[in-house]
């Protein structure tokens, strides 16, 4: 990477929290001329979720769908610290951060503050649970790419386990039921990577079991996939039967344990479900640092599916210092990749008028200290106002698209004034082609690309 410019005391701090889709899209786009940019993250790479259920089964390597924060901005002007911790504290009042170091390695350094002029807030959201225990202690989320890799090792674990000889025909039937609950897109997405996972691979390798492995997907709704048109999540359905993907509609889980899942039919009874394994993906909540930041602006942010922004992306009590964007925010707009991405771009349009502002407003001031002519000053006064008048955040819906196994996708597209639907391997070829363009950078797609050309080649990775 070429030199960078150092940070300089004398220019403004934009401190961004998080690494992922919103802060990725801002710090792709900013121009650093102007700010020192600190970005603070317990991850320090960008994580490509729409690909994460693919990792579940090893059809795609974690590493593949990551991109280095660093890697990501060593061509900007002047150098973007990157602090791989978590942010514990934001004082909204006093303008600082704090964050943790959690390393494992000696010689922590504790809490450190570091001060900031702007707040980016892209921390995103965490797993609902609805209090259910055992969700976090028996089940696994599906967010981080450590999620998926756990997934992947517990799954086969499972498969490994009922094959050891030994076992009674219960175990093995509990052991090889994978469960998913959500039948929101990363519900119907993972069921569906089992489902591939099963047909293509553990047929081959594990035959004494692999016919009894069952998929079950438990939605509380009438139906998955609400953000769908009715005609593709019909579509979704048939699939799934003939994937032999067991659907439980209006079926809410109440409790989970080791190796069980309670849930209320739609009678009202409630049964026990044996399971091997469990992936909740049953939505988003705010994160405790959104809910510590929601108590300081009391009475202002009053949303507890997340933060209150203005059409400008500012947050809602901190208008001058704070900007929140993606699944931390509670907006008009679905918790979306898509939605973060775009909102990150107009932030870093944002920013830099707000430091082409700060030049007319350094003139203007010189302008007033030296004596300058009125009409001068009116004039400065005059473009400081139109440069502040900066045009509100819009959103434009590319649609939505989701994998749906047996390389099946779905896809609801916007074409003009009409909305377009279509469903099938086609699809599932846009699919998969639309996602590989949208990776950043020629190295994750190359990755990305040889990790399905080694899956067509030799089948999916089986060890653990
Ligand atoms: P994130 O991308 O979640 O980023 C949050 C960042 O904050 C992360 O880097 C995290 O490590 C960091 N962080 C967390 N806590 C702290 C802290 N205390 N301090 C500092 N940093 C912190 N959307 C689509 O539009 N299309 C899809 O196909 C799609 N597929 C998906 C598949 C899966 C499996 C999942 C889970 C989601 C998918 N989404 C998809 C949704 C999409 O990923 C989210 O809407 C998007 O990630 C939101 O972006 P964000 O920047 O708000 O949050
Ligand atoms: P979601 O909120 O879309 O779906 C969660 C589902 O879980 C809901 O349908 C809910 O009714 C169900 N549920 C909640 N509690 C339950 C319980 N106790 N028992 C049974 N069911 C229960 O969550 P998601 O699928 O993780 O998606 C989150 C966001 O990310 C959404 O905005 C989604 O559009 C986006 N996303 C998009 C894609 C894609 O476009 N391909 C993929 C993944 C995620």
């Amino acid at each position: 990477p070429p030199e960078q410019l150092p940070p300089d005391p004398s220019k403004k701090t934009i401190v961004v929290l998080g690494s992922g889709w919103g802060s990725t899209a801002l710090l792709d786009a900013i121009d650093t001329t102007d700010y020192n940019v600190v970005v603070i993250s317990p991850h320090n790479y960008f994580l490509f979720t729409p690909l994460l259920p693919s990792v579940t089964v090893g059809t795609l390597n974690g590493r593949s769908i990551t991109q280095p924060t660093r890697y990501m901005v060593r061509y900007k002007t002047r150098e973007v610290q990157v602090v791989e911790a978590e942010a514990t504290k934001v004082d909204v009042a006093n303008k600082k951060v704090t964050f943790e170091d959690k390393s494992e390695i000696y010689g922590n350094l504790g809490t450190v503050e570091v001060p900031y002029d702007y707040l980016v807030y892209a921390v995103g959201s965490e797993n609902q649970t609805f209090g259910i225990e055992g969700v976090k202690k028996y089940g696994n989320f599906l967010k981080e790419l450590g999620d998926a890799e756990e997934v992947r090792r517990k799954l086969m674990d499972c498969v490994e386990k009922a094959s050891l000889l030994g076992q009674s025909e219960e175990e093995i039937d509990r052991l090889l039921h994978f469960v998913v609950v959500g039948g929101g897109p990363t519900g119907v997405e993972a069921s569906s990577e089992f489902r591939d996972f099963v047909r293509d691979d553990l047929s081959k390798w594990y035959p004494a079991v692999s016919g009894r492995v069952r998929v079950s997907l438990i939605e509380a709704l009438p139906n998955i996939l609400p953000m769908f048109s009715k005609n593709l999540v019909e579509f979704t359905e048939n699939v799934f039967k003939e994937n032999e993907i067991q659907i439980l509609t209006k079926h809410m889980v109440k409790d989970v344990d080791e190796k069980s899942v309670t849930v209320q039919g739609p009678d009202g009874k409630i049964i026990n479900i044996p399971m091997g394994m469990l992936v909740w993906a049953a939505g988003n909540t705010a994160r405790p640092l959104t809910r510590d930041v929601q108590a300081q602006l009391k009475g202002k942010q009053t949303n507890r599916r997340g933060l209150l922004v203005d059409g400008h992306m500012r947050l809602v009590g901190a208008e001058d210092s704070i900007f929140a964007l993606g699944d931390a925010t509670a907006t008009d707009l679905a918790p979306t990749a898509q939605v973060a991405n775009q909102q990150g771009a107009y932030l870093a349009s944002v920013f830099a008028q707000l430091s082409r502002a700060d030049r007319v407003n350094s003139k203007l001031e010189e302008a007033k200290r030296f004596g300058a002519a009125p009409e001068e000053i009116a004039r400065l006064e005059r473009k400081l106002k139109k440069m502040l008048d900066i045009s509100q955040f819009s959103f434009t819906s590319r649609g939505a698209m989701a994998y749906i196994g047996h390389e099946n996708a779905i896809a609801d597209l916007p074409w003009g004034s009409v909305q377009l639907s279509s469903g099938g391997v086609l699809t599932g070829v846009a699919w998969s082609s639309a996602y590989w363009s949208l990776l950043f950078g020629i190295r994750s797609r190359t990755s990305v690309a040889l990790d399905w050309l080694k899956v067509r080649i030799f089948g999916r990775d089986l060890t653990v």
